[in-house]
């Protein structure tokens, strides 16, 4: 059987990530989303196991060294990282996993896998983003504008995805994403083994 691809997702908060992978997921049963590990608290409704593996600074580390996270970052003062084990294990059975991950995350997986397939999913524009931002919490302005510039670092690092998607409408996200996919398997090389030995065997009439 082929391996599945690995696939990794990013975009700046308030892109709407969740609900595009959401709709991905349930439209497409071939493929599976990694739960990350974060030592940051649950938020209210989040299930541990489901949305993260909740876990303490000290497993985190010990996960770390262990070699047991394909990737791991910091970000807003909280450990979040990728547990290997299910990601191979999804993968060798076939399936596409994806990983929603932020951009210093996916540059170590870029990096660690070259045949990985980066996505970074983009706001209409500054003004939607800056609006789902302020409808999303309650927050002050002074906090506001903070997430703005954080958002606005995250975009800058686009240029490093293989592809990008305008968060327009979920369902136009949810079939480019599908596209991606589908166009990535028909990648030359990504040939399975009946279309090589397909290949050697013309050679040997030619
Ligand atoms: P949140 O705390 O809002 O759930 O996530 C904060 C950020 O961490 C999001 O950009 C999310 O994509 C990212 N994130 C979630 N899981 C992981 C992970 O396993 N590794 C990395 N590098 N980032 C992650």
């Amino acid at each position: 059987m082929t391996n599945g691809l690995l696939l990794v997702f990013s975009g700046p908060s308030g892109v709407g990530k969740d609900t595009v992978l959401h709709e991905l997921l349930h439209q497409n049963e071939s493929v599976r989303l990694s739960v990350s590990a974060t030592t940051r608290a649950p938020r209210p409704g989040e299930v541990d196991g489901k949305d993260y593996y909740f876990v303490t600074r000290e497993r985190f580390q010990e996960m770390m060294a262990q070699g047991e996270m394909l990737e791991y970052a910091e970000y807003c003062g909280n450990y979040y990282g990728t547990p290997a084990g299910p990601v191979r294990d999804w993968q060798k059975k076939g399936y596409d996993v994806i990983l929603e991950i932020e951009v210093q995350g996916g540059a170590q997986i870029q990096e660690k896998n070259p045949d990985c397939v980066s996505v970074f999913l983009l706001p209409p524009s500054l003004e939607v983003l800056e609006s789902r931002l302020r409808h999303r919490a309650s927050d002050s302005e002074e906090v506001i504008q903070k997430r703005m510039e954080s958002a606005c670092g995250e975009i800058l690092e686009a240029k490093h995805y293989d592809y990008l998607i305008v968060n327009d409408t979920v369902d136009h996200a949810v079939g480019q994403i599908c596209s991606i996919l589908c166009a990535e398997k028909l990648r030359f090389s990504r040939a399975d083994a009946n279309i090589e030995r397909m290949l050697n065997y013309a050679k040997t009439i030619k």
